[in-house]
């Protein structure tokens, strides 16, 4: 039988709703919205899509959006003056650095700039030191992550107790999914392995899998037989495989082999379509919490 299809698009947009409401409920109670700076380095024409897409997500909420286009060769200096200058601004809640940055930035001095309470990326230490920590310590949940376990959440897939599976350990994706999802707690108390390029029979591992994550950047990279009948497949690569002329746009696939995966597995994502809208969900809604917390702060309420 084929499998169930969770559909990112679809969650993403009743949880877009929830937050509208938040804004105007911030709006009315402040008299100001969540402010998001988003920061673009270059042309680079996947970083330019993604943005694009964040922006008009904030636009269409209402937020105070402002965006950032630098050039690519703008230095590490002006770049970081650029973040110290958002750091210091009252109506800024959120600042978001499209990753990747040009060789000549070193990513990790431009992201440790980055205020940790205004980090709705989640990638500063002190927020991953604490998502380590779990509990109340979590400010914000990185994206990707933050959206994979809310869907795994509201598909009512089971967590506790369960064999999750998690390929790839980038620190953006696989290294903090892996410590969600083995937290104490509602959407953790799973038993989690964490593969890589260095795992020893990654498809053995695969099949013990109940819940199965595929962040690797690896087009089809997980076959069918790789799958536990019944299981739940989260597919998160996103992999430019051609370009279609006619429409102008880049041919999308995942780390998984989707078309015989979904006759095995009980629940699937698909790419585009899946992880991708609930990454920006997930930003949405660090940033609403973080206009909660700036606000109420500022109005003595914290
Ligand atoms: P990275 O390239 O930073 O990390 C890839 C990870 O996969 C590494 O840990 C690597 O292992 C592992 N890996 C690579 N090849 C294999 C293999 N053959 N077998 C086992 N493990 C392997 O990627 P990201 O985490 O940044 O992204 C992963 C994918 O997810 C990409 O396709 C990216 O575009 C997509 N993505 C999608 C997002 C969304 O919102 N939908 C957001 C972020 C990413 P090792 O550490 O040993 O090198």
């Amino acid at each position: 039988m084929s499998a169930t299809i969770i559909d990112g698009v679809a969650m993403s947009r009743a949880l877009l709703e929830g937050l509208r409401a938040e804004v105007a409920e911030l709006r009315e109670h402040y008299g100001k919205v969540p402010g998001l700076v988003t920061i673009l380095v270059g042309e680079d024409p996947a970083s330019v899509s993604y943005v694009t897409r964040k922006t008009r997500t904030a636009h269409e909420l209402g937020f105070h959006e402002v965006q950032e286009n630098r050039p690519a060769d703008i230095s590490e200096a002006e770049l970081l003056a650029l973040i110290g200058r958002y750091n210091a601004d009252p109506d800024i809640h959120g600042i978001l650095v499209q990753l990747p940055l040009p060789k000549h930035i070193d990513e990790t001095r431009v992201l440790h700039a980055i205020d940790p309470k205004k980090d709705v990326d989640g990638f500063h230490p002190v927020n991953l030191g604490n998502l380590l920590i779990g509990g109340e310590a979590v400010t914000f949940r990185p994206c990707t992550p933050a959206g994979i376990q809310e869907m795994l959440v509201r598909s009512g897939v089971e967590l506790d107790g369960a064999e999750a599976v998690v390929v790839g350990r980038s620190n953006i994706v696989g290294k903090p999914l892996s410590v969600m999802l083995g937290q104490k707690g509602p959407g953790g108390n799973a038993t989690v392995t964490l593969a890589h390029s260095h795992t020893r029979d990654l498809a053995a591992h695969c099949r013990r899998a109940d819940v199965l994550i595929v962040a690797a950047g690896v087009p089809k990279l997980v076959k069918a037989d790789w799958i536990k009948p019944g299981a739940t497949v989260i597919d998160v690569g996103v992999n430019r495989v051609g370009f279609n002329e006619t429409t102008g746009k880049a041919i999308l696939a995942g780390d998984v082999d989707f078309a015989a995966a979904r006759e095995v597995a009980g629940k699937i994502t698909p790419v585009p379509g899946g992880v991708g809208p609930m990454t920006i969900a997930m930003l949405m809604q660090n940033t609403v919490r973080s206009a909660r917390r700036h606000l109420a702060a500022e109005n003595g309420k914290a």
